[in-house]
Order: C-alpha cells, then structure tokens, then sequence
C-alpha cells in the first residue's frame, strides 16, 4: 500500500486525510493518506525517514512550510517565490524530495472553477501579508491584475512583500496599507476584487475589515474555509457582493498534490463531498 501524510503542529484538526482518503477510494487507488505531528526538532528525522519507495508524498503545513526547504533535493514551480512548501513529491523510488507549492493553483482554479474568473484586469484588493496572502499576490501578479493592494495589520509587512515581490509586478500596480487605517474605505471602493487572507474570521465571528464601502458589482473571497461562510462574506453579500470561501482553494490544493503523486485526474467532486462532510463533523 502507498502512503502520503500531512505534517505540522498542531495537526489534528486536519481536513486533508478525509479529502485525499475520499480520492484515493473514488479512483480504486491503494494508498492512505495520514495526518502525523511533527514537531520542529523532529522535522529533520522526518524528511530522513520519507525517503522510502511507498510513500507517495506528504503536505507540510505550519510550523514547517519555510523550514522543510534546506532539507529537500529540488524546489518546482512557485516555491521558490513563495518561499515556502506545501506538498512534497518524493521521486526516484524514494532517493529525492520535490517540494513545491500548490496553494497558488488551488486559489487560481477555485477561482476559475467557482468563481467563474479571473485576476486579469481586476484591482484586487488584499487583506493580509502571511502565507495565504502571498499565494493569493502571485496569482494576481502572474495573471496581470490592474492593481494589487496590500493591506495589512503592520503595514511595514505589505511593504516589505511587495518589495520581495517586486522582479514579478509587471504591469500590475501596488501599494501596501494598514488594515486599520482612514485610506482603506476609499480601497475597498474602488476594488472589484476583495480578498480575506488574514486568519480574522477563523472559527470566529470577528471581521478583519468593515466591507460596507463595497461597490457591487465586486467579489469578495475569504481563504478561510471554517466556517464555510465568514462573518466577513456574510457582510458582504449583504452590501451586495458576489462571495467566494476558501473551502474550493483546499480542495484545488489538494487536487494538485493528488495529480503530481498518482499521475491521476482528481475527483473534484468526490474531493469537495469528502471536504463538506469533514466540516461538518468538525
Ligand atoms: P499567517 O500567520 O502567515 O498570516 C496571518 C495574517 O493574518 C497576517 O497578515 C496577520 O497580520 C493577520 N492577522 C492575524 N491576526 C490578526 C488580527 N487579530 N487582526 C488583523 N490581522 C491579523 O497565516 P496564513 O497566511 O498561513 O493563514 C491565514 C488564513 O488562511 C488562515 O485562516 C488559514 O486557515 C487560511 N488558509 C487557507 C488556505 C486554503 O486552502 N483555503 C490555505 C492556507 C491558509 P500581521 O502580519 O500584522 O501579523
């Protein structure tokens, strides 16, 4: 039997074994997918021990996602701007660790598939300067959005992002702000995109952001995915946004690890049945 796992601390509220155990079992495939705590001083036996044949891979999710790179052979795709790794690949019957991250692709087709667009010619307007945020900049960057506006709890974090991401802007033109700040009203205004990637708004009530200053028509997305509708989305619609939750991006994500593992096309729908329920029972 094959094996892939996810890996951080704290791990147990995990999703991601019910997602992939749902598309290994839709498509016949004779793997298991295990969520394992690993914590930082451990890390480095763990990637030792992942060099084995069966194991098709392993996500890495926090603390490990920057550090897990110095113990890998390769980096792939859109790692090395990110600078962190979500989903190893291990290669070469177990000799080699391919770390790449597929958080950009998960937001890209949620988008794409759910969201029925794109970032092309949109003014994005960004809230939050972590991980999720500089995933969800690449895309706009990568795909040619007007503007890309950071705004962040400290501001002086959005600056020094968009200067780590300043060989691929392009086009595209960027500002950094402060979350809490008088000029965000006039930002969300003007946007036609909105996203929350700030952790405001996980398994609480809390708004990173008051949306009312929205003009419709405007899409407002939150990369949290528990609660499936954030406090933050339901204000929105309720100013008339079109809204898009962060449960499709976990699944595109882990669609895109499935692929590069098995060479197979993931079940979409079985991967989002399989997600729905797990938080559900959450
Ligand atoms: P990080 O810790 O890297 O970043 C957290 C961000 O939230 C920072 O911008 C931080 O601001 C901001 N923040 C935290 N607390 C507050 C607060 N009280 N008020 C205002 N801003 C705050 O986390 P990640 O980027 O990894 O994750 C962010 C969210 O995205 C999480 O909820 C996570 O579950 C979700 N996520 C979803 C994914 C999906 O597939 N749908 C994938 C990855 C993440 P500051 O810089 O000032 O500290």
């Amino acid at each position: 039997m094959h094996r892939a796992y996810v890996i951080g601390s704290p791990i147990g509220h995990s999703i991601s074994p019910a997602i992939h155990n749902a598309a290994f079992a839709a498509c016949g495939i004779d793997a298991r997918y295990e969520a394992v705590r690993v914590e930082p001083e451990g890390l480095a036996q763990w990637a030792a021990e992942a060099r084995r044949q069966e194991v098709l891979g392993f996500n890495i999710t926090l603390p490990h996602k920057e550090t897990i790179i110095p113990l890998l052979d390769e980096l792939r795709g859109d790692a090395a701007v990110m600078g962190a790794v979500n989903m190893v690949k291990v290669v070469e019957a177990g000799a080699a660790l391919v770390g790449t991250n597929t958080d950009t692709l998960g937001f890209r087709r949620s988008l794409e598939e759910e969201g029925e667009t794109t970032l092309r010619g949109q003014r994005a307007l960004l809230l939050g300067a972590g991980g999720a945020a500089r995933a969800v900049a690449l895309v706009a960057l990568q795909d040619g959005a007007e503007s890309l506006w950071v705004a962040n709890r400290r501001p002086e974090r959005a600056h020094r992002f968009l200067e780590d991401l300043a060989s691929i802007t392009g086009k595209t033109q960027v500002e950094a702000l402060a979350l809490d700040g008088p000029r965000l009203a006039g930002f969300l205004r003007a946007a036609t995109v909105v996203i929350n990637a700030t952790s405001v708004g996980l398994r609480s009530e809390e708004l990173p952001a008051d949306p009312s200053p929205i003009q419709p028509p405007v899409l407002v997305v939150d990369v949290i995915y528990n609660p499936t509708e954030t406090a933050f989305l339901r204000a929105a619609r309720q100013h008339g946004a079109q809204v898009l939750g962060g449960l499709g991006m976990l699944v595109h994500q882990a669609a895109a690890a499935f692929e590069e593992w098995t060479g197979v096309a993931a079940p979409i729908s079985d991967m989002r049945r399989a997600a729905d329920e797990a938080l559900a029972a959450w």
